[in-house]
């Protein structure tokens, strides 16, 4: 190994944020909390294991997703409901938020609209935090389980990965054909997920879900929104994906209406200020 002298010096120096989000408006959680603590159920759709399921929640209702019966994780896409091509960016998310999502995060949508599209208000594994691995929930650094990359590394021809139950049930919801929706799905948040890059060799890591029978995430929708939820294949994720071998359970996709009132003086975010002339 061939280390500069002042190898020790550099290693450290010490690291600065890359995206401060000082600037970025605050959200009134105290408005939020109240409002979604008092939203009444309009909608409920299961989501059944290894399968994806679609709902539409409207600006300024919330999007519940629980686990009804035990853990599982669940691969969320989002999108603007009526523009497709506004989705949720995974990775400006992490930019912004960091690896993994809880209370007062936001979930962000793609260039060139780049604004809030949702925030997380609820989280009952908030209690979670980070453990000795280096393991959190509900991360923003996974893909989704697919059946390209499983056949990349075994050869075999899985049909049940977030990825392809994600395409089906858009494909269903647009009543398109498979191929027509199946570029459209994206990086997703990996709720109830425990992930982490090992310490040692900077690997990306998976564990059991610690989310039991009760759990949930509230996400106010700050947009009128897409949500396409899969029921992952690896069940709670505690030892492998893109097969039929683990236990999953179903989820709960729930859309709840606060009382009218309740989100009085909020609005919907606008699109990002930039002019798109890119010095040209
Ligand atoms: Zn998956």
């Amino acid at each position: 190994m061939n280390e500069p002298e002042d190898a020790a010096a550099r290693r450290a120096v010490a690291p600065v944020i890359c995206y401060p989000t000082e600037a970025v408006p605050e959200v009134d959680m105290a408005l939020y909390r109240d409002a979604v603590a008092g939203a009444v159920p309009v909608e409920a759709v299961v989501v059944p294991p290894r399968d994806a399921a679609a709902i539409v929640v409207p600006a300024g209702s919330v999007l519940r997703i629980a686990c009804p019966e035990g853990p599982q994780v669940g691969d969320l896409n989002l999108f603007h409901a009526r523009n497709l091509s506004e989705r949720f960016y995974s990775g400006k998310t992490r930019a912004l938020q960091g690896t993994h999502v809880s209370v007062g995060d936001r979930l962000w949508s793609s260039f060139p609209c780049l604004r809030p599209m949702a925030t997380v208000v609820t989280d009952t594994l908030d209690w979670y935090g980070v453990d000795r691995f280096g393991g959190r929930v509900h991360d923003v650094i996974g893909t989704r389980c697919d059946p390209y990359t499983g056949n990349l590394l075994s050869g075999g021809q899985y049909h049940h990965c977030c990825h392809s139950n994600l395409t089906r049930a858009l494909a269903g919801h647009l009543d398109v054909p498979l191929d027509a929706a199946e570029p459209h799905v994206h990086d997703v948040l990996n709720v109830f997920m425990c992930t982490g890059f090992t310490a040692d060799t900077g690997q990306y890591f998976m564990k059991a879900s610690p989310a039991r029978a009760g759990d949930h995430l509230e996400l106010l929708a700050e947009i009128d929104l897409l949500a396409v939820l899969s029921a992952c294949p690896g069940g709670d994720c505690g030892a492998e994906h893109s097969s039929d071998a683990a236990a999953c359970f179903p989820l709960l996709m729930e859309r709840r209406d606060p009382v009218p009132g309740a989100l009085a003086g909020w609005a919907p975010p606008p699109v990002n200020g930039y002019d798109r002339s890119h010095g040209a």
